[in-house]
Formats: C-alpha cells, structure tokens, sequence
C-alpha cells in the first residue's frame, strides 16, 4: 500500500509558506509516515526535480505534479509519469499565463530552491493567475504527455469545476476528482451526489503549511496504476 499526498504547494506557490523547502517538505512526510507525495504548485513545476533529489535519499517516492487554473478559473490537478512531462507540460501553461510580474509584498515570494534548500532565483511572473486554455485544452495537454487530470477540491467553494461550472463536462474523458479535506465524510458527500460515483476519487492535503501535509490515511495499491502502467 502507498499511503500518499498528491497535492502539496511549494515555496514557488506565492501562497506557499517559506518554510515549504524541498527538505521540509519531504522529511515531513516521511515522518508523516506517508510513501508518496507530489508536488503541485500553481502553473509551474519549478521546484520538483529538487524535492525530487530530497526524495531520493529520504527514501520516499516525490512525484512531478502542477495545479493549474484554467480559463474557467478551475483548479486542476495534474500528475505527470516523468520530470520531463511535467516540464512540457509546464512550459505551455507557462506560455499562456498572463504577463503580470508577481508583487511579493502582496502575494508573497515565489522562491526556486535546490536540493539543499539554498535559494536559486524568484519567478517573476505571477503564477496565481489564470493560463489562457480552457479545461478541454488543459486535458489535451496534459493526456500528450502521459499524465493524469484531476479536477481539484470539487467540494469547495472556489476554483471548483462545481462551484464554477455546476457540473463536470462529459465531454472531457475525465475520470477522477479530488474531494477536499473540508469534506470528511466523503461516503455521506457521495450518497448525496451520485453523478460523482464513477470517479476515482483522491484525498490529498493541499497543504500549504508544513503541518497540514496530510497523515497516512489515503491510500493507492500501486504507483503505476496512476499511470496505466
Ligand atoms: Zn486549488
Ligand atoms: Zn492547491
């Protein structure tokens, strides 16, 4: 079993605490006790390949993963098999974020580490904003490469494809979503809302702040089943 956390906010994230460092972040969740995690920043994967090397030596297994808020102004979460997907992906979601420098008296830092927590530079372009696609451009993407799309905490209020939408889009080959930690009895949100029912459902932290990484709770057998592999 690999307990996991899919949806952990970095340093970069403008709205990610300082102290969400590629070392902090990993040996906390080693200590959580949890096998997996990604991290999922706001339109960028700017900071996994150094959690990625934390990872390796702490023994857990880091995942590329990147928040994106579509035109629609919905969060999704995506989770790529490789690096090297994430970043492609990344790079044409960075090309359609609006040319707005971030303010970090405002919105906060958007600080770039190594492996060893040292700071390597600052994102100048807000990443808080929304890319120019749409959620079916956004599900091209990310399926070219290979990764999985995971309209985020549906159960929120806002940048939920719920809230936003009302529905999820059938003509989107969708097949999970990320139900919030805001809901706790997932099997009573379920029941009252059976159109959820054929989706794969996650559970993840959206932390921001170290202590609310998640605990070992949620569970997949395998991390290939992530990828059809
Ligand atoms: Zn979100
Ligand atoms: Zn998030």
């Amino acid at each position: 079993m690999i307990y996991y956390d899919f949806h952990i906010h970095s340093c970069l994230s403008p709205c990610g605490d300082k102290d969400m460092t590629p070392n902090n972040i990993v040996n906390m969740a080693a200590l959580s006790g949890l096998n997996a995690i990604a991290i999922s920043d706001h339109n960028t994967v700017g900071n996994v390949k150094a959690c990625m090397e934390v990872a390796k030596e702490v023994g857990i297994t880091v995942l590329a993963g990147m928040e994106v808020e579509t035109e629609e102004e919905v969060h999704i979460l995506t989770l790529y098999p490789t690096l090297e997907a994430a970043q492609e992906a990344a790079s044409e979601v960075y090309k359609k974020l609006p040319a707005i420098k971030n303010r970090p008296e405002i919105f906060g830092e958007q600080v770039f580490m190594d492996k060893d927590d040292n700071i390597t530079g600052y994102e100048e372009k807000l990443l808080i904003s929304p890319a120019a696609m749409s959620m079916n451009y956004l599900f091209d993407v990310v399926k070219s490469v290979g990764g999985i799309y995971i309209p985020a905490h549906v159960d929120r209020h806002s940048y939920s494809v719920l809230t936003n939408l009302g529905f999820i889009p059938d003509d989107i080959d969708i097949k999970n979503i990320e139900i919030s930690r805001m809901t706790q009895d997932v099997e009573s949100y379920l029941a009252a809302r059976e159109e959820l029912l054929k989706y794969k459902i996650f559970r993840n932290s959206d932390a921001h702040y170290l202590q609310d990484i998640a605990t070992p709770e949620a569970y997949i057998s395998d991390i290939s089943e992530l990828f059809g592999g």
